[in-house]
């Protein structure tokens, strides 16, 4: 359960991953970690607490970015891919669902891609693909689905009610 740190510092649980859980309550663990007396409350694992400017990412910046990265990719592929092009996206999800630093996140994102495998044969089908694996995140988190007959309005084009321009 936990490592004994030879230089004497306080012993840290297996699970102590700053990038698998929120600032907010990786730094309250870090805190009862180092100082004992602190009084544990209940966590909050979907806090929005923000990283603070220039400082390590947690689960939910890594995540928000990471999606971030992905669906602009998605908005700005070829609507008639090479197969070059098919392959190089589909092994970019592969690697990424293998090293994504969040290591329950990267399992399940393995175990959903054998069910789901990434649809890369045009700009609509990826996009349309990434937005329902988005939404089976959003599902096992609790959050709501994104409407995604929407998803190029957000990603690619801004709002039609003109908010982004
Ligand atoms: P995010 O979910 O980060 O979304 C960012 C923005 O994308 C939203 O503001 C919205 O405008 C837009 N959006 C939302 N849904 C969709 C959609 N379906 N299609 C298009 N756009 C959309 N966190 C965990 O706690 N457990 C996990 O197992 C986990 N797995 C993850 C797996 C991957 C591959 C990634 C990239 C992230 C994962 N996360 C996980 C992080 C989690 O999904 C969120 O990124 C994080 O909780 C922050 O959520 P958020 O509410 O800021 O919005």
């Amino acid at each position: 359960m936990s490592k004994h740190d030879p230089y004497g510092a306080p012993a840290k649980p297996d699970s102590n991953c700053r990038t698998c859980t929120d600032f907010k309550y990786w730094s309250k663990q870090q805190r009862q970690i180092f100082h004992k007396a602190d009084t544990p409350k209940e966590a909050k694992p979907e806090s929005r607490a923000a990283v603070p400017e220039g400082c390590p990412l947690d689960k939910v910046a890594l995540g928000r970015a990471t999606w971030g990265l992905l669906h602009t990719m998605a908005a700005f592929y070829e609507d008639n891919p090479t197969d070059n092009q098919k392959k190089d996206m589909k092994t970019f999800i592969d690697v990424l669902s293998r090293v994504y630093p969040c290591e329950y996140c990267s399992k399940d994102f393995r175990k959903d891609l054998k069910e789901h495998p990434a649809q890369v044969n045009s700009q609509y089908e990826f996009s349309q693909w990434l937005c329902k694996f988005h939404n089976r995140v959003n599902v096992k988190l609790g959050k709501s689905q994104f409407d995604c007959s929407k998803v190029n309005e957000r990603w690619r084009d801004g709002w039609l009610d003109g908010s982004c321009d």
